[in-house]
């Protein structure tokens, strides 16, 4: 699931400047905790003003079923 996700919510948390979104990919892709994975998403993004990046990583599929499934389930993939 690829949510369009709001920089406008966000600054850098390091010198408070504006985030731009830097692209993404699979977490499967980067990560063995999502190996088979089809649906976590890794969202780069990157303070425009000190050139720091982030990367935003969604939960595995067990945690989306279990910790955190209020949101998940409630989330249409
Ligand atoms: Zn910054």
């Amino acid at each position: 699931m690829r949510e369009k996700i709001d920089l406008n919510k966000a600054k850098c948390i390091f010198c408070g400047g504006q985030l731009s979104f830097d692209g993404d990919e699979m977490a499967s892709h980067v990560h063995l905790a999502y190996d088979g994975d089809k649906e976590a998403v890794i969202y780069y993004v990157r303070c425009k003003q000190c050139g720091r990046d982030y990367e935003i990583v969604d939960p595995t599929k067990e945690e989306r079923e279990t910790d955190y499934k209020d949101y998940w389930q409630n989330t249409p993939t």
